[in-house]
Order: C-alpha cells, then sequence, then structure tokens
C-alpha cells in the first residue's frame, strides 16, 4: 500500500489530530466570538484565555506581551514596525540611534524584506548590514562585536529552516551587553518552538515571532512576544482584539489548535523526546550515507536540531534527488520550500560558504516531534530503494551492473543537448556533440554501462571534444586518427542512395554515417539506419543529427520518416520531422485529466500509457499506475527513439504522464508536431491522478 512519507516538517507540518478536532469544536460547538459577552462569546473566550495562559508559561513570557496573529512573517512585520518607529521617534527626539538593521545572512527572507520595506516606508534610511555566519551557519560573535555599537536592530534567528543550525543565542546577547548596544533585538524563533528550551523574559530579546504550522498547528495561526518595556507598534488597528495590540476577531479555530499543541508540549507526553529525535536523525543518517556513496551533510549535526538533515550527493542535482524521493513517496524539499521551484542554489548553504556543487545540489529533509518509529523505519527503506533506482540509471556508482540501455539517448540543458547512440548487442557506441556539462555524466553512464566508445563526433568543425575523450579513458577507442570533426580516418566507406560517397561506423546492424552537408568547413550531418548490401538507402535512415534544420541538404539522402535530432534544441522539441509539420494543436486539446482517463483507456483499448519520467523515478515509484494500467517507461531523453516507432510502426493512441504534468505536455507536443494524430498529456500529472 503506498504511503505519503512526509520528511518536510520545516516548511509545513501535519496538524496534530487533537489540533484538528480543536479547530473543528471552534468552528462547530464553540464558533462564538470571544468579544461577545454573552454565553456564546464567553464559550469561544475560554478557548482564548487557555491558549494564551499556555502560551505565557511555556515560553516564559513574564510580564510581557503575547499576542496571537497570522503567523511568523506578520509577527515579523509587526516587530520591526514596533522597532523601527520608536528608533525614528528617539531620532527625532535628537538621540543617537546608531545607522545599522543588522541581520543575519542565513535569516528567512521574510527579514531582510520587512526590514528594508519599512525602513523605506518610513524614512529612516538605516543601513541594512548583514552579520555573517561561520562554516557551520553560526553567527560570527566577533563580526556582531565589530558592529553592535552601530546597531539599531538586531534581527537573528533561534534555529534556521534550511539546516536547522542552532544560533549562539547567550553568545549573542553577551556581546549586546558588553557592548552596551541599545539596539532592539528580534529573535525568529519560528523552527525553535516545541524543539529548544525557551524563557524569554529571562533574556533581553525584545521580539520573538512564532508560527504555529511549523508545529503541528494549521497555518495561518501565530504569536508574537514583545519584553515589557519594549516599543510597540501595533501593524493593525480596529476593533481593539488582543487588548488593542492586533485588531480583527480571532482567528479562533487556529488559537484553539495552537492551544492543543501548547498544551501538549507543556504535559510533555504527546511529542517525542529529544533522545528519540536525535537517533531518529542518525537511523535516517545511516540510510542516506548506505543508499547514496558520497553524500555530504551540509549542516553539521552537533551545531543543528535533530529534526533537520541537509545533504547534497556529489553528480546529482537538487531536482533529480528531489525527483527521486517524490517517486518513492518521501516528500523532502531542495534548500527551503520557497526557493525549491527554482534551481537556485541556497542563499544559507553560500553563507556558510559551501561550494555551489554542495548548495546548489542540496536537499532538506526535516520531521516533527509528531514522528513515529514506523515512519523513520518505512523512510528508511524508500532511502535504500531511491540509491538503488540511482544505481540502477548509473546516476551514481555501482558494484553491481545496470541493465545496458540501447538506441538513442538524448541529454539536454537550456537549449542544447547531446547524444550518445548505443548499441547494447556489440556495447558500442558514439557520442554526438557532447556538452561541457554533460562530460561528467556521459563518462560515468559509459563506464557503468561498459560501453566503448568508437568517436566522439561534432556537427562543428573543432569543437571542443577533446574533454569528453580524456574522460573517456579506455572506454574511448583510439585505434585511428580523427578529422576535425572527430570523425575517425579510418571508417569504412559506403555510398548513400544518391551515390554521394560516405563512410560510415558499424553499431550493430546499424551504421552511422557522416555527411558533408555543404562545402569543406560547413556544419555536418549524421545519419543512423540500417544499409543493405551496398548502401544506406534513404527510406533506412531513422535519425539525421545535425546543430541546425539542414532539411534541404538531406533531401535525397533521408525521407519524410526521418527523424531530425538537434544538438541545439532552444525549445524542448526533442526531434523534428523531415516532413511537413502538421499545424500546431491546442495545449488545451492534448490535456486529459485524471476522471477522463479511465473512460479514454475504455474507449481505447490499445492506446499506451507512457511514464515520460526518468528511468530512476520510475524505478522508485510506489504508486500505483494512473487507472491501474501499466505503463511503458520512456524518459524524455529516450523519446526520439521510441517517437520513430510510435510514428511508423505502431500507431496506438498514446497518453504521456510525468509527475506534475510539465514534461508529458512536451513529449504529447512533440509527438503531434511530428505528426502522430492521438498524444495526450495527463494533466496535473501523477500528484493528482494517485
Ligand atoms: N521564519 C522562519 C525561520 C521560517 O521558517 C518561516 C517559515 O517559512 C517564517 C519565518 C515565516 O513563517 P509564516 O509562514 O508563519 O509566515
Amino acid at each position: 500500500m503506498h504511503t505519503e512519507i512526509y520528511l518536510d516538517s520545516n516548511a509545513t507540518s501535519v496538524v496534530l489530530p487533537a489540533a484538528l478536532a480543536a479547530a473543528s469544536d471552534a468552528m462547530g460547538q464553540r464558533f462564538g466570538n470571544p468579544s461577545s459577552t454573552h454565553s456564546t462569546g464567553l464559550k469561544a473566550k475560554v478557548i482564548l484565555d487557555e491558549a494564551r495562559a499556555c502560551a505565557v508559561r511555556l515560553l516564559g513570557v513574564g510580564n510581557g506581551r503575547l499576542m496571537f496573529n497570522s503567523g511568523a512573517t506578520e509577527g515579523i512585520q509587526t516587530a520591526v514596525l514596533s522597532a523601527l518607529c520608536a528608533l525614528r521617534e528617539r531620532r527625532d527626539a535628537g538621540e543617537a540611534i546608531g545607522t545599522l538593521l543588522v541581520y543575519g545572512t542565513t535569516e528567512h527572507k521574510a527579514v531582510p524584506e520587512s526590514l528594508a520595506h519599512w525602513n523605506r516606508l518610513l524614512g529612516l534610511n538605516l543601513t541594512l548590514h548583514k552579520l555573517p555566519v561561520d562554516g557551520n551557519g553560526v553567527h560570527q560573535l566577533a563580526a556582531l562585536r565589530e558592529v553592535a555599537s552601530q546597531a539599531a536592530m538586531v534581527c537573528t534567528m533561534a534555529a534556521n529552516n534550511e539546516t536547522g543550525v542552532i544560533s549562539d543565542v547567550a553568545g549573542i546577547e553577551a556581546v549586546l551587553g558588553e557592548t552596551a548596544s541599545r539596539a532592539l533585538w528580534m529573535v525568529d524563533c519560528v523552527q525553535a518552538l516545541g524543539k529548544l528550551k525557551l524563557d524569554l523574559s529571562s533574556t533581553r530579546i525584545d521580539y520573538a515571532p512564532f508560527s504555529g504550522h511549523k508545529l503541528h498547528a494549521p497555518k495561518g495561526i501565530g504569536m508574537l512576544y514583545v519584553r515589557a518595556g519594549a516599543p510597540f507598534t501595533p501593524l493593525i488597528m480596529g476593533g481593539g482584539q488582543e487588548a488593542g495590540q492586533r485588531s480583527g476577531t480571532e482567528n479562533m479555530a487556529g488559537i484553539a489548535a495552537l492551544g492543543v499543541v501548547l498544551a501538549a508540549l507543556e504535559r510533555g507526553d504527546t511529542f517525542r523526546t529529544e533522545a528519540e529525535l536525535y537517533s531518529f536523525r542518525t537511523r535516517l543518517a545511516d540510510a542516506l550515507c548506505a543508499a547514496l556513496p558520497g553524500v555530504v551533510f551540509n549542516n553539521s549535526f552537533e551545531h543543528a536540531l535533530p529534526t533537520t538533515l541537509n545533504f547534497a550527493v556529489p553528480g546529482l542535482s537538487s531536482r533529480e534527488l528531489m525527483d527521486v524521493f517524490d517517486a518513492a513517496g518521501v516528500r523532502v524539499s531542495a534548500g527551503s520550500a520557497c526557493s525549491s521551484s527554482k534551481a537556485a542554489p541556497s542563499y544559507v548553504l553560500d553563507a556558510m560558504g559551501l561550494p555551489l556543487w554542495r548548495s546548489a545540489g542540496a536537499i532538506r529533509m526535516s520531521f516533527g516531534p509528531l514522528v513515529d518509529d514506523a515512519t523513520i523505519a518505512a523512510a528508511c527503506v524508500r532511502i535504500e530503494r531511491c540509491g538503488a533506482a540511482l544505481r540502477a540509471s548509473c546516476l551514481i556508482p555501482s558494484e553491481r551492473s545496470a541493465g545496458t540501455y540501447d538506441g538513442l539517448l538524448q541529454l539536454g540543458v537550456e537549449g542544447a543537448c547531446s547524444w550518445l547512440v548505443l548499441d547494447a548487442a556489440s556495447h558500442r557506441c558514439v557520442v554526438i556533440d557532447p556538452l561541457p556539462d554533460h562530460v561528467a555524466r556521459i563518462e560515468a553512464y559509459v563506464r557503468c554501462q561498459n560501453y566503448q566508445v568508437q568517436a566522439v563526433v561534432c556537427t562543428q568543425p573543432n569543437a571542443g571534444r577533446t574533454e569528453m575523450v580524456e574522460a573517456l579513458g579506455r572506454h574511448f577507442n583510439r585505434a585511428a586518427d580523427a578529422d576535425e570533426y572527430g570523425w575517425p580516418l579510418n571508417a569504412v566507406a559506403m555510398p548513400l542512395e544518391n551515390g554521394v560517397a560516405a563512410s560510415v561506423i558499424k553499431l550493430g546492424a546499424q551504421v552511422l554515417a557522416s555527411v558533408r552537408c555543404d562545402a569543406a568547413g560547413e556544419p555536418r550531418a549524421y545519419l543512423l539506419g540500417t544499409p543493405d548490401a551496398a548502401c544506406l538507402p534513404a527510406a533506412a535512415v531513422r535519425f539525421a543529427f545535425s546543430a541546425r534544420p539542414l532539411q534541404q541538404a538531406l533531401s535525397g539522402i533521408t525521407t519524410a520518416r526521418t527523424l531530425l535530432c538537434p544538438t541545439r534544441d532552444e525549445h524542448n522539441q526533442f526531434c523534428a520531422s523531415m516532413g511537413t509539420a502538421p499545424s500546431a494543436t491546442l495545449a488545451a486539446d492534448l490535456q486529459l485529466d485524471g476522471a477522463a482517463l479511465a473512460t479514454f483507456l475504455q474507449t481505447h483499448p490499445n492506446a499506451r500509457l507512457v511514464d515520460v519520467r526518468e528511468q530512476y523515478e520510475f524505478a522508485a515509484t510506489v504508486a500505483p499506475s494512473p487507472a491501474g494500467k501499466v505503463a511503458l517507461s520512456v524518459p524524455l531523453s529516450r523519446l526520439a527513439e521510441h517517437a520513430s516507432t510510435w510514428l511508423h510502426d505502431d500507431a496506438a493512441p498514446l497518453v504521456f504522464f510525468c509527475r506534475s504534468g510539465n514534461r508529458s505536455m512536451k513529449a504529447a507536443q512533440c509527438l503531434r508536431r511530428l505528426g502522430h494524430p492521438q498524444a495526450y498529456s495527463l494533466n496535473g500529472g501523477l500528484a493528482l491522478a494517485t
């Protein structure tokens, strides 16, 4: 049975069942407005009072203020607004307030963005100053000491959301004290709630924002602590709720739920102990080390909360790792949730001075204190499954030999691609136009599959191929010299259909022929097909590789059935047709949604369901196939190879699917462009279908 294993609790956490029940009660039985003085209102007010009293005890609020709000982003706004309004007043009164708004480089974006926003709106014109962290992600106290006397406000977090790194809050307090700094101090306590002991009023912290959804309460509820005597300006004015500190009728469902979570924390009977959380981290880390050779942890465990692991694997991008974990039903994130849709390196890991491959390839695995032993055990099994899937796809080194791939393989980055022509039977292959970004991947692939590379050829003269050739080592056939395109001078002569002389490299039953398109120095094309006894007939040419479409130069030696494989692919077209392209199909006409799929498969029993996710995602998948039909695995990198067959030898309707519907849409568009009448994409992908 497929179950989702949620290991992204630093982004948001599952709601505690008792909190869910309390929220439902606050919307049902006790739906009253706590400001109403009748009995219905009083029943609601009890919820509010009890939740606040619990928070006050648990966080050590003392004589300070504790208000409920919508979450930490609001708490941060209120803290920054309060501090900056007071600073402006002090400055207007002639006081020296300092010139800097100091914040840790690894703060959540809400902090620098709020500082910049209110600094501008209030016309303070103070300078935003980043406080650096060391290699472990801990604030550099020496750097703080240097600027503390100039700081008007200092913002530091208690624990980091990407790495779980715990700040030396006592050390920061000591520096502020030693330097007699008058700075107002905010500590973002979002990731610390329930994980670190807090006694706020015994510190000099002025403001501490909290967020419910990071600790098993719902989204949209948070709290802000303000030290007794610290300046305060409400962000929202109105009916005077929360003692006039935060107007607006209270989010009673959220408060009831958060109250239950806080009460559970106080009782200490619901969440795992610290020792258990440490042992869970050890088990996950051991599983990662066993499954993913070379894995490096980006957070020093000594300095971090036990609930966050942040790691990278040499040779794998965070996208690839995310995809394989997602296929295995393990939800993790790349860096932080906010940035995981972009492939940008993590600014938190950059600030720690980690090399680009570690910050751009980072994966965060985080769990909450509600996690149980069975979930960790299941996660370890799934991690091993991911490792096995990546090994079988040659993405990480393996002792065991992976199944041998055959046919075409297209590796693509940003508008350009490299091609591999593979013949599994003879273990021979040719590399066409290898891009520098693909060299390591191709080398690993060739070595893992034990292929012998017959040639590394280019479609342009003197294009860089040395790096590829060198990387291949003993897997490259050095028997013959090559011309300026990398074409071996000892290639066998074979005429093409129009009588033009060409030379070929044998790859099993097929040959790869080199064709001069124009005069010397012009781009070259390569044709792949099965020759007859005497020549390579145009009708036998399945694929033509060239840097740009060379329809004219190739007419006569190819046919409308030949697929053009470009080595520049700006529009993700994968391959093009030599024939005339059909008119474009509207994207909406290519989409099938989950509900329509079952009917479509019933009315088209011969339809093929094609999973276009990468091989390792297919192998790691635990979810059942959409509509229960067995799917064929054809990653986009193998689309050209299969397109040729689907177009000409087997005209069954095609329904492509992937995780979200993006990649399958590209596949459906490609097949339609090539003239396939019935290619569709499953809208929303596996994420919505299962
Ligand atoms: N601060 C930290 C450290 C966080 O992790 C988050 C959550 O993304 C926030 C602030 C913002 O919290 P909220 O989602 O409650 O606005």
